[in-house]
């Protein structure tokens, strides 16, 4: 086709028509908006009857009209192959194509009857094909070759503004991800109620990845299974899916080799383990990330879309931040879980142990007396004739006694075997350890905890339970003493060559003279749930066991101070 070059003036109107083009599709940053102002602009431009934008999708490769003029919903449904038709030969070969006849022309496809000639143009960028700028007309030969020049200019430039457009939307919508995350990330730390923090995040993964339902599943390193913990959106079936061995299903395989996966459709996938479930709840498109703290993987958190999708790289960071974030959430909450169930151990364990001192006690009051009715009875002789119903009275009385006491040595060889041991115990760690347990009870009852341990103190030669249970007693009182809170203070040092002292002061109700008189007495309490055994058992612990001493300093309202004085290790 030969070219005329155009006059001067006719040049001078082309780049002016471009400039005020330019101007429009440049005054919005939105997609949308863009396409259609860019087609709105090449149809009034060219005096087209219709006109269409196609965009290639980039996951089926098919030509899709975006924005449409002058054209039925019908005809805007069309979707071409590449090569096909007017707008696929203009894709496929990146040249424009300007048909005067359309009737002549064996590659025009009609979607409108009344159409005689058509001109299209494609959009590049960079030499990449995005699309293609239709118009068409119902005249014939309606389009010069100074118009193809001028649609070819303005396609070039709609090109590079869709383009900045999509990055525009991107960067926005990366913007608003990151936002959600953080929200997320505040919410999701705001609990340390494990189940709670397993709904919150498998919520907030099918809000940020507006899927239809997220999964989230949790290792059991000893079974080698994962199980499924938490699941937003699905139905109630799935959410009694049985567990899935880590070393043959899909999801294993993001926790074997801590690597996200992503399944185009599930329900056509033969490694997945529940198709069934699948189809029944309508997953389609599976995406899945590692759960992992640290070193530790510790399970996988999985998103399902209810149409075909491919996730993005972009969408697999989301979901891996929020995977992140979540992990710490979970082991943060399991941690607590563990401080609570310890606390509540040592609870059994305080109380058990205060039963066992107990029994031993009263095994010990009721031995003398029994050994000396079953003498006595003894020594009485009783003989009945047989026929007295007596003797059968007199045998029941001797069985019962002796009933008794076989009750009674068992409970004190019990109480033998747990004769204390004694070893070079080191104080401050004890009392570390105890504080430890007990840390969390003491911040609940708005206790402040100052601690002062002296560097350098000598062992002790003692039963480390016992006196861990001596220390957690007077530990427990002092909070106790102090509902609306105070500060409880433990130092320790040295009081004289070979004697350790530890003491427990606290601000709280403190002790009358009367109270302090009693207040090794068992069954002494002031407290609607005491046992009153407390301090009779520390008396035992630290007293007998130990040969110790305990000095209290107290007044009402002037707070309370225990002593615990006791012999270092290698002591006379
Ligand atoms: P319980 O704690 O079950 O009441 P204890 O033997 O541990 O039994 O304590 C007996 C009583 O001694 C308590 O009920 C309380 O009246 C008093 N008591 C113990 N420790 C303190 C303290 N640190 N401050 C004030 N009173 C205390
Ligand atoms: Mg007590």
């Amino acid at each position: 086709m030969a070219r005329s070059t155009p006059p001067a003036n006719e040049k001078l109107r082309h780049y002016e028509v471009l400039t005020r083009v330019s101007r429009v599709i440049n005054s919005s940053l939105e997609p949308a908006t863009v396409l259609d102002l860019v087609l709105r602009e090449a149809v009034e431009l060219m005096k087209a009857t219709s006109g269409s934008l196609v965009l290639i999708d980039p996951h089926t490769q098919l030509l899709e009209i975006e924005v449409a003029i002058g054209l039925s919903d019908e005809a805007r449904q069309l979707k071409l192959a590449i090569g096909r038709g007017v707008t696929g030969w203009v894709a496929k070969t990146g040249q424009p194509l300007r048909l005067a006849d359309v009737s002549t022309d064996p590659r025009y496809i009609s979607v409108r009857n009344d159409i005689r000639s058509e001109l299209a143009v494609p959009l590049l960028l960079e030499g990449q094909l995005i699309g293609v700028l239709n118009v068409d007309s119902t005249r014939q030969n309606a389009f010069s070759q100074a118009e193809e020049d001028l649609l070819v200019a303005l396609a070039n430039q709609a090109a590079q503004v869709i383009h900045n457009s999509w990055l525009y939307e991107a960067v926005a919508h990366n913007a608003r991800k990151l936002e959600a995350l953080f929200h997320v990330a505040q919410s999701i730390n705001s609990s340390l109620n494990l189940e709670d923090v397993l709904k919150r995040v498998t919520a907030a993964a099918c809000r940020l990845m507006e899927t239809k339902v997220c999964s989230l599943m949790l290792l059991n390193a000893d079974r080698d299974q994962l199980e499924l913990r938490a699941c937003h959106g699905a139905s109630a079936d799935y959410l009694s899916k049985p567990p899935l061995p880590v070393s043959e299903s899909i999801i294993g395989s993001v926790v074997r080799r801590r690597k996200p996966i992503q399944v185009y459709n599930v329900q056509h996938h033969d490694a997945y383990q529940h198709i069934e479930l699948a189809r029944q709840d309508g997953l389609v498109s599976l995406l899945s990330v590692p759960l992992e703290f640290g070193e530790q993987v510790i399970g996988a958190l999985s998103v399902y879309s209810a149409t075909p999708y491919r996730y993005s790289t972009q969408d697999m960071k989301i979901l891996s931040t929020l995977a992140s974030l979540a992990a710490v959430a979970i082991t943060n909450a399991q941690a607590h879980e563990k401080v609570v169930q310890a606390e509540e151990q040592l609870r059994q364990a305080e109380r058990l142990g205060t039963l066992g001192l107990l029994a031993a006690e009263v095994a010990h009051e009721i031995r003398n007396p029994l050994t000396v009715m079953q003498m006595l009875f003894h020594s009485l002789e009783l003989k009945f004739p047989a026929t007295d119903p007596r003797a059968r009275d007199a045998e029941i009385v001797a069985e019962k006694m002796e009933h008794l006491n076989k009750i009674v040595e068992r409970l004190l060889s019990y109480a033998r075997s747990n004769e204390p041991s004694f070893q070079p115990v080191d104080l401050n760690a004890l009392l570390n350890d105890v504080l430890m347990l007990t840390r969390r009870k003491l911040q609940q009852q708005r206790v402040e905890l100052v601690t002062d341990l002296a560097g350098h103190l000598p062992a002790l030669k003692a039963d480390r339970g016992q006196l861990e249970q001596a220390c957690l007693n007077l530990i427990l009182n002092a909070a106790e003493a102090m509902p609306a809170g105070g500060q409880l203070s433990i130092t320790t040092g040295v009081r004289a060559p070979g004697t350790v002292v530890v003491t427990f002061r606290d601000t709280g109700v403190g002790m009358t003279p009367e109270q302090q008189a009693r207040l090794f007495e068992p069954f002494l309490t002031t407290k609607a749930h005491g046992t009153g055994l407390g301090l009779a058992i520390v008396y035992k612990i630290i007293v007998d066991a130990h040969q110790g001493r305990i000095e209290v300093e107290s007044a009402p309202r002037q707070g309370t101070a225990f002593h615990i004085l006791l012999p270092a290790d290698g002591a006379p």
